[in-house]
C-alpha cells in the first residue's frame, strides 16, 4: 500500500464569500503583520486602510489612488491568515485587481515574451534590458521599472552550491508512493538545476510530467482569474492522467497555489473536484523531507539561515517543516537564523521598488548582519521568488559592503553536506 500522504487542507474557496457584509472590527492586529505597512506605515496601505478604502463608495472615482493603493500589495497572504475576524484582505485586492485591465493584463505581457523568447534568449534579453536601466538611472524616479530589484545581470544569480549530488534517503512509505515533480516556471526557466537536485538527490524514483506549465500564481496575484484558470487546467489534465499519490514541488508559492487551484472553479463542477483532488496530495520539498526523509546526513559545522517565504508561512502554514529539515544540519548548541518577508511579492517589487527595499532591508539584511560585521552564514529558502530576490539583493550587496551571504534552494544544504560534511 502506498502512504497516504498528510491531507493538508486546500486553501478555503471564496465562493461563498460575502464581500457585502462589513467584516472588519477595526482592531488593528493587522498594522503588526503586514509587511507593506510595517515598511511604510501609512494607513491606506495598511490591510484594514485597504479595506475601508475599497468599501467607499465615494473613492470608485478616485481610479488614481485606488491604482496606487491595490499595487501596494505583496499578496503574502498574512492577513488572509492572521486577521481574528476572519477578513481576507488579500483575496478582496485580488478581486479589485481583476476589475483593473492595469493589473490583470500586466504580468503576463512580460510573462509571454519570455515563453516565447526561451532561457537563453530571455536572459540576454534582460541582462538588455540592465545595461538600458543603467542608462536610465537619472531618470529612475519616471521610469520605476528601472529601479525594478530584479531585472539586472540575471545570468549573475544563477549559481550553483558547491558540492555534488549523492544520495539522500527518504524511507520506505515514500518509496512505495507515486510521486510526480512539479518545477513551476522558474524552475524549468531560472533554476533549472534545484528540480534537477531534487530529482537526483532522492534516493527513489520521482517521475517529471512533460509539458506542465506555470502554476498560475504571478497570474492569481494579480487578478488575472481566467489566465490563472487556464494554467490551473493544463496542468490538472497533465497531473489527474497520472494517479499520482503525492505531487511533490520545489516551490512554496506553486504549493500554494496548487492548494488554491479548487478556489479558480465552481463549486458543482468536475473540474473543481479534479483541482481538490490535486490540491490534497501536493507537498512542498521541505514539508516532504521533513516527513519521509530517512537520514540527514552530515550536521553542518557553521551557522546557517532560512528564509521563510510568506507562502509557506502563511498559505501552507508549514513554517515548522522547514525549520524542522535547517536544524537537521545544525550542531545543537548551534542557533538557526530564520528571515521573513523578502519584499518581492512579483509585480509588487515593479511598481513599489522603495517599499519593497525597505521590506527587505527590514526583514533580511539587518539580520543577516549585512550592514554590520557580523555575518549569519548561508541563506537558504524554499520559494524560487525568493530565491531571486535575495541573490539580486546579496550580489548588490557584496559590491558595496566587503562581504554578503548567499543564497541557496534547501535542497543546496542537503548537496553540500554530503560532499562536504564539516561544513
Ligand atoms: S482587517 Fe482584520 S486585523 Fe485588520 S483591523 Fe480589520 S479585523 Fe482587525
Ligand atoms: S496580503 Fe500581505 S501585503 Fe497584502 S495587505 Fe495583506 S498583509 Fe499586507
Amino acid at each position: 500500500m502506498p502512504p497516504t500522504p498528510k491531507v493538508s487542507k486546500t486553501k478555503k474557496d471564496t465562493h461563498d464569500k460575502n464581500t457585502s457584509k462589513d467584516t472588519c472590527a477595526r482592531c488593528g492586529a493587522c498594522l503588526s503583520f503586514c509587511p507593506v505597512y510595517q515598511s511604510h506605515p501609512i494607513e491606506r496601505f495598511s490591510p484594514r486602510g485597504k479595506y475601508f478604502l475599497l468599501r467607499s463608495a465615494s473613492i470608485k472615482k478616485r481610479q488614481r489612488l485606488i491604482k496606487e493603493t491595490i499595487a501596494a500589495c505583496l499578496q503574502c497572504g498574512a492577513c488572509s491568515r492572521l486577521c481574528p475576524s476572519g477578513t481576507d484582505v488579500a483575496d478582496i485586492i485580488r478581486a479589485e485587481r481583476d476589475r483593473v485591465a492595469y493589473f490583470r493584463s500586466f504580468p503576463y505581457s512580460l510573462f509571454d515574451i519570455w515563453e516565447k523568447l526561451g532561457q537563453e534568449r530571455g536572459i540576454k534579453a534582460v541582462s538588455f534590458l540592465e545595461k538600458i536601466s543603467a542608462l536610465l538611472r537619472d531618470f529612475q524616479n519616471a521610469v520605476p521599472l528601472a529601479k525594478a530589484p530584479f531585472l539586472s545581470n540575471l545570468n549573475l544569480y544563477i549559481h550553483s552550491f558547491p558540492g555534488t549530488i549523492s544520495r539522500c534517503k527518504v524511507d520506505e512509505r515514500a518509496k512505495r508512493a507515486k510521486v510526480l515533480l512539479f518545477c513551476g516556471c522558474m524552475q524549468n526557466h531560472v533554476f533549472p538545476d534545484t528540480a534537477a537536485k531534487i530529482a537526483a538527490i532522492l534516493d527513489w524514483e520521482l517521475e517529471i510530467p512533460e509539458n506542465q506549465v506555470c502554476c498560475g500564481l504571478p497570474a492569481y496575484s494579480q487578478g488575472a482569474m481566467s489566465r490563472a484558470r487556464s494554467f490551473a487546467k493544463k496542468n490538472l489534465d497533465i497531473f489527474l492522467n497520472r494517479q499520482a499519490d503525492i505531487i511533490l514541488t520545489g516551490c512554496a508559492s506553486c504549493a500554494y497555489m496548487i492548494k488554491s487551484w479548487p478556489s479558480l472553479f465552481g463549486i458543482q463542477t468536475p473540474t473543481y473536484k479534479h483541482a481538490t483532488k490535486i490540491a490534497t496530495r501536493v507537498m512542498e520539498f521541505s514539508q516532504f523531507m521533513a516527513r519521509y526523509q530517512a537520514n540527514t546526513g552530515a550536521r553542518k559545522n557553521g551557522s546557517i539561515a532560512i528564509q521563510i517565504p510568506c507562502h509557506q508561512r502563511y498559505g501552507l502554514d508549514s513554517e515548522r517543516s522547514l525549520i524542522t529539515v535547517a536544524q537537521r544540519f545544525l550542531l545543537p548548541d548551534q542557533p538557526l537564523t530564520t528571515l521573513g518577508c523578502c519584499g518581492l511579492g512579483g509585480t509588487f517589487s515593479l511598481f513599489n521598488p522603495d517599499i519593497s527595499k525597505n521590506i527587505f532591508e527590514q526583514n533580511i539584511a539587518s539580520k543577516t548582519g549585512c550592514f554590520t560585521l557580523e555575518k549569519t552564514g548561508p541563506v537558504f529558502t524554499t520559494c524560487s521568488g525568493c530565491l531571486l530576490r535575495l541573490r539580486h539583493a546579496f550580489e548588490t550587496l557584496a559590491k558595496e559592503e566587503d562581504s554578503a551571504p548567499r543564497a541557496y534552494h534547501l535542497v543546496d544544504l542537503m548537496v553540500h553536506n554530503k560532499e562536504n560534511p564539516k561544513g
